[in-house]
């Protein structure tokens, strides 16, 4: 009588879907083994085509160190900071508002104990996010094609995870007994214009970066595989700009500058002094759910 062939030892119950463990045990084996096989479930045969095992593709990527991501994200992001400048800058109103900053920085500037605060955290961010641009980005993006929406979504999560941890952090932190004074070197801006974006303390140029670049790895564990790198590069300029337009002069309460202008003077109002409110940094919402809003200030002049 035939007796059919012990099976081959079993690899993976069989789930409905692949899922990355799967894909890394089937990498792990040798090539001869990676062939059909056999497996038993409730006394039946299964057969696991290969084709089961293949690497999954539909939202369970696995996390794997993706370079080329990485550099199309920091290409995409330089790119589209340097196009966007270079538009902006074509409307006459801007242009005008952009002079008032750089006049008024120009006089911030001279004093060489701002220069050098200026220098030190530039510096501070660009290692932070070399580092990080180097060791978690490239496992935390692909390139792996995605509808629309899930562009958007992954935009919204990082940028909403980001200004929630930033909330407290400002608030509690450094309005708080631990960090105020190293807070309060910002905040010696009262007017602030454009150059006091960068007018931080590095210990602090460091924690907002790192609570940014972190809300990325935490949104890719929680969407369960890499995140796109284009929509990625969107959320870190929206990011970049939203901090440093916030501490702009604007003066421009009309259409179509309404929102621009009122972006500017909430978080002008934050400077007032150092018991204000207004402690999120892109969006108002956390300062409205937890009862910190403040209302905007109006400027005529930096
Ligand atoms: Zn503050
Ligand atoms: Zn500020």
């Amino acid at each position: 009588m035939h007796r059919p062939e012990a099976p081959a030892p079993m690899m993976a119950i069989r789930r409905s879907r692949p899922s990355c463990a799967d894909w890394l045990i089937f990498q792990s084996l040798p090539i001869s083994n990676r062939s059909a096989r056999l497996q038993t479930h409730n006394s039946s045969l299964t057969l696991v085509s290969q084709a089961s095992l293949a690497p999954p593709t539909d939202g369970e990527e696995p996390m794997t160190y993706d370079w080329q991501a990485a550099l199309a994200f920091v290409a995409t992001l330089i790119g589209l900071t340097v196009v966007g400048r270079f538009l902006v800058f074509r409307i006459p109103a801007l242009q005008q508002m952009r002079e008032l900053n750089q006049a008024a920085d120009k006089g911030k500037l001279a004093r060489k104990r701002f220069r050098e605060a200026v220098k030190a955290s530039n510096n501070t961010g660009l290692i932070t996010n070399l580092v990080f641009y180097v060791t978690i980005l490239p496992l935390c993006v692909s390139f792996a094609p995605r509808p629309l929406w899930q562009h958007l979504v992954e935009i919204l999560a990082v940028l909403l995870i980001f200004d929630f941890f930033y909330y407290l952090t400002h608030r509690f932190l450094f309005h708080g007994p631990i960090l105020r004074k190293v807070h309060s070197l910002h905040h010696q801006a009262h007017t602030p214009t454009y150059i006091d974006a960068l007018y931080v303390h590095p210990l602090e140029t460091f924690i907002g970066l790192f609570l940014f670049l972190g809300s990325i790895p935490l949104a890719a564990a929680a969407a369960g595989g890499p995140l796109n790198a284009f929509s990625m590069a969107i959320a870190t300029l929206v990011f970049t700009q939203l901090n440093t337009i916030n501490h702009t002069f604007v003066n421009l309460p009309r259409f179509p500058y309404k929102t621009l202008d009122r972006i500017t003077s909430i978080h002008a109002a934050h400077h007032v002094d150092m018991n204000r409110g207004n402690f999120a940094t892109l969006t108002m919402g956390y300062d409205w759910l937890f009862g910190t809003l403040e209302e905007r200030v109006d400027r005529s002049t930096p």
